[in-house]
């Protein structure tokens, strides 16, 4: 398997934009210069040649072969971020007279309900914001009623991530941004989910969006024809110019994963890689992981130090052993590690090495 760039010696550990597999921005590149032998980039030729609309078919052929979807689902490539689904999925789908459901687990899910509110009635079912989202709220209790219950399935900021379920039969939609492609999923209870490229999919600038064909047309209020995901339904995601770079790369990684093992195989090396980090954090005396541990996020790992004073040390031991991206998200404070898809077990294996290092030489 290609997973190490013979080029690229830093280790990325960046929280999105993040890192790609190497052979993605191989390919990526190539394109630029001339795309599929047509002697023209791909940033110069029209989202209607038929090159072009082979990699859309592509990219939405992949994302169903990868999870599995059946044709009661819709795939779309969107702008605006995850940002404006958290506007979209409400205007969409959120009935006038309807009720929703949203489950806070961090400063995303907030805004989702921020904007959601705007759309009708929105009840915050359960939260974790009494301990800074450390950890994935249970147990709650679910109206059957509810048009939709929604959820963020990983936590990019605190390092939570959800391992099980909420029992109900109410359809999830679900921010999926930073651990899209990184397990299966029980494809079935999902209404909608969306995931902006830039964590563990693509480069920033298009938003993968799925949504099961029954939870549409149940809004009477007007709504402006960009915004529409009937619009962009209708017209296989070319309505407007999409973007076409974005997407391009994004169907490159979709071509990585599935030679790679799909959603499965991800799911094994992301368990895999993610152990390695936390025992050492469990292990090491100067270190204690942020997030509640039987909701650790495989995909965002976050630490703090014992003592805090040795904080700025350990970021410049980082970035000597080309470790880099490993600060905390100034609302967590200490340490993130975003170790996705495509991030090596090699370049956790360094990150590990400093710090064990460190221990032995401040402990
Ligand atoms: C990054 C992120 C977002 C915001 O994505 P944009 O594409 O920048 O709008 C939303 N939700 C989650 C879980 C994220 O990690």
């Amino acid at each position: 398997m290609e997973l190490v760039s013979k080029t690229i010696k830093k280790h990325n550990f960046f929280a999105g934009p993040a890192i790609l597999p190497a052979s993605v921005l191989e390919a990526a590149k190539e394109a630029v210069k001339d795309f599929s032998g047509m002697g023209l980039s791909i940033l110069e030729i029209s989202h209607r040649s038929k090159e072009f609309v082979a990699v859309m078919d592509e990219a939405f052929n992949s994302t169903r072969e990868l999870l599995n979807l059946s044709d009661d689902y819709e795939v779309l490539f969107l702008t605006g971020g995850a940002s404006s689904q958290f506007f979209m999925s409400a205007m969409n789908l959120l009935p006038q007279d309807g009720k929703v459901g949203y489950v806070n687990t961090g400063t995303w899910s907030t805004k989702a309900i921020k904007e959601a509110k705007q759309f009708g009635t929105v009840e915050e079912i359960a939260s974790s914001k009494d301990k800074n989202f450390s950890y994935i709220p249970k147990g709650y209790n679910i109206d059957e009623k509810l048009a939709y219950l929604h959820l963020t399935s990983n936590n990019t900021i605190s390092g939570t991530q959800m391992h099980e379920w909420p029992d109900t039969k109410v359809p999830f939609v679900c921010d999926m941004s930073s651990d899209i492609f990184s397990r299966p999923l029980d494809i079935d209870r999902y209404g909608m989910i969306y995931a902006g490229a830039q964590k563990n999919l693509g480069p920033a600038g298009t938003t993968l969006v799925i949504i099961r064909k029954d939870m549409l047309g149940k809004v009477k209020r007007q709504i402006p024809t960009m915004l529409d995901y009937n619009t962009h339904i209708s017209k296989a995601s070319s309505f407007n110019t999409p973007p076409v770079y974005p997407i391009y790369v994004c169907m490159l990684t979709m071509r990585w994963l599935k030679a790679n093992g799909g959603v499965a195989g991800m799911e094994v090396k992301n368990k895999e890689k993610a152990a390695i980090l936390y025992n050492e954090i469990d292990r090491n005396s100067l270190f204690k992981g942020a997030a509640a541990t039987e909701d650790r996020s495989l995909m965002n790992v976050t630490f703090v130090m014992n003592n805090t004073d040795l904080e700025d040390s350990f970021m410049t031991a980082c970035t000597e052993a080309g470790c880099l991206g490993v600060k905390g998200h100034r609302s967590v404070g200490g340490f993130r590690a975003s170790i996705y898809n495509a991030m090596p077990k090699e370049s956790v294996q360094v990150l590990v090495d400093v710090m064990k290092d460190f221990e032995s030489k401040k402990g």
